[in-house]
């Protein structure tokens, strides 16, 4: 396989690695003055790339720098892979694949198990690399590693009931059935707002009904997944099912897009880089699952209570700062309620606290970097031009360079950037309606279609908003909506196929229908 020769620099970098730790102080401070990233278990914290069971440096010397969003501290590197390097981690996952899938069901759900709880054990440390790489709060971080590890439990629950069907034969003296095989190797290409758990929502159900996979995390966050590797290998995954790349997205996403051995890919991400990695994988008909972008629309029924209205928008547009798929991006308000909502709306709103991820009480981290800033202002910008009014988000008040002020803009029309882009970003649009046959079109008039809240208690008109919302996921009264045991998914160009719950495995195996005949 040649991993001696690309992964020679293991060694050396591991010797680095081991003797830099003597000199550091192993508090277990999370505030780290120094802004040097310490954790309790420093071997959770990887500079170099997985593959094959190996841990491997860049062969051409190239590194990149990933940084701390809030504070600017870069906090350390990892290695740009070879094309060599890459084909090397395809051919490996290649082929550990038989003997992975050959195991029983129970035998891969004990090793995903032991990651899982490996993954509750380290919550603190797996924590705080999301904060530092990402920005979100400690609270937001702990969560996601929960998150993360419940699709773990969930799939090593699943491995052994991946079941088949049995067919009524149409064929005189046949048999018929169907059993679900493995794809194969897989790819999962993950984005940079859930570091931790868009890769383990893959990761567990490919590796539960029998996949090996190849994961690429976002260049911003890549320390969170190889974390993930680190934790993958002390719960024994054998070498090569589970590996991590690192380098430039095109080169290492296309080369996994071209491969013929990449049987499937898995991307979270944004429309646009969807698109691409669908054309890239047509030439070898790999099939494909997408999570993309989202433009939730959010939706208060005429009989809802304000405050609670406006309480549950707060929370639904400004987790991870707004950079969740699942923000509520559209404010759709009845008009008698409308002034009194954007009060409501904005006590609530400025009562959150920006800064650094790490400090108690803060509710709003950075954005992921600056380029995202000045993409949110210049949403804001667009909207105030074309007649929204701002009602508060004081920019000036920003503690650094890539934070924004939790920002209120009313009177959204659908011209606007804020109604018709994926707002990414702390921004809150909102828009008064007149009756509720308005709002449908309204809302679905967005090429969008991952989520869309309801709230209210009329149930004749929740029960018009469900079937008529042309979103995956519709949550009525209640924010939180995502876990192990839902389909998550878009419609229209938020993406194909669903991850979690029953559906989970659909988008890493085949389904082989067999026909047992009788000669005669
Ligand atoms: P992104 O599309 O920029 O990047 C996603 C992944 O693709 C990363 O690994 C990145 O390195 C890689 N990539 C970027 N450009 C590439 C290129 N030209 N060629 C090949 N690979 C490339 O997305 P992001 O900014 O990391 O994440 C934010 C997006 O993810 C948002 O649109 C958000 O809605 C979406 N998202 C969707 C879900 C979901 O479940 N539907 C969940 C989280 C995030």
């Amino acid at each position: 396989m040649g991993n001696s020769l690309n992964c020679a620099a293991k060694d050396k970098l591991d010797g680095e690695f081991v003797a830099s730790l003597a000199d550091q102080a192993l508090t277990g401070d999370v505030h780290q003055k120094d802004g040097s990233l310490r954790l309790q278990d420093q071997r959770l914290f990887r500079q170099l790339a997985y593959v094959n069971g190996k841990w491997c440096a860049s062969e051409q010397g190239l590194d990149q720098a990933v940084t701390d969003p809030a504070s600017e501290v870069v906090l350390g590197t990892v290695p740009a892979l070879s094309d060599q390097q890459i084909q090397q981690a395809i051919d490996s996952a290649q082929s550990a694949f038989p003997a992975w899938k050959a195991l029983m069901a129970d035998e891969r759900a004990t090793i995903l198990m032991r990651w899982h709880d490996l993954l509750l054990e380290n919550k603190e440390d797996l924590a705080l690399l999301i904060v530092r790489e990402q920005g979100k709060t400690l609270a937001e971080a702990r969560g996601e590693i929960e998150y993360g590890a419940s699709f773990v439990r969930w799939f090593a629950q699943e491995a052994g009931r991946a079941y088949g069907e049995t067919i009524p034969s149409h064929i005189p003296n046949a048999r018929l059935a169907t059993m679900r095989e493995a794809i194969g190797v897989a790819a999962l290409i993950t984005p940079w707002n859930f570091p931790n758990a868009m890769i383990t929502r893959k990761a567990a159900a490919a590796l539960a009904i029998g996949c090996t996979v190849i994961v690429k995390p976002a260049g911003e966050t890549p320390f969170s997944a190889l974390a993930l590797a680190e934790l993958a290998e002390r719960a024994g995954f054998p070498s090569g099912v589970f590996n991590v790349l690192t380098g430039e997205p095109e080169k290492v996403s296309g080369h996994l897009c071209r491969s013929d051995k990449v049987k499937a890919l898995s991307f979270t991400g944004s429309t646009r880089v969807g698109r691409l990695l669908l054309q890239q994988s047509a030439e070898t008909v790999k099939k494909c699952s997408m999570e993309l972008g989202g433009n939730a629309p959010f939706i208060v029924l005429p009989d809802m209570d304000v405050e609670e209205a406006a309480a549950a928008a707060v929370d639904a547009k400004f987790q991870t700062s707004g950079q969740d798929c699942l923000a509520a991006n559209r404010i759709f308000v009845p008009r008698e309620k409308y002034e009194a909502f954007l009060v409501a709306f904005q006590v609530k709103m400025e009562a959150l606290s920006v800064g650094n991820g790490l400090e108690d009480g803060v509710d709003l981290g950075p954005l992921i970097f600056e380029r995202a800033v000045k993409k949110t202002q210049d949403i804001v910008d667009d909207a105030v031009a074309k007649g929204a009014r701002l009602l508060a988000g004081d920019q000036s008040k920003a503690p650094g360079r890539n934070f924004f002020m939790p920002t209120l803009l009313a009177d959204v029309t659908p011209d606007m950037k804020v109604y018709r882009e994926e707002n990414f970003g702390p921004v809150a649009g909102v828009l008064a309606y007149d009756k509720l046959e308005e709002v449908i079109p309204m809302a679905n008039d967005t090429e969008y279609g991952l989520a869309a809240y309801v709230f209210g208690n009329n149930l004749k008109q929740i029960w018009t908003l469900i079937p008529a919302l042309e979103f995956g996921m519709v949550s009525v009264n209640s924010v939180k909506m995502t876990g192990q045991p839902i389909p998550f998914g878009g419609m229209k160009q938020s993406g194909l196929g669903r991850e979690g719950g029953l559906h989970g495995f659909d988008e890493f195996s085949e389904t082989k229908y067999y026909c047992l005949g009788s000669l005669p």
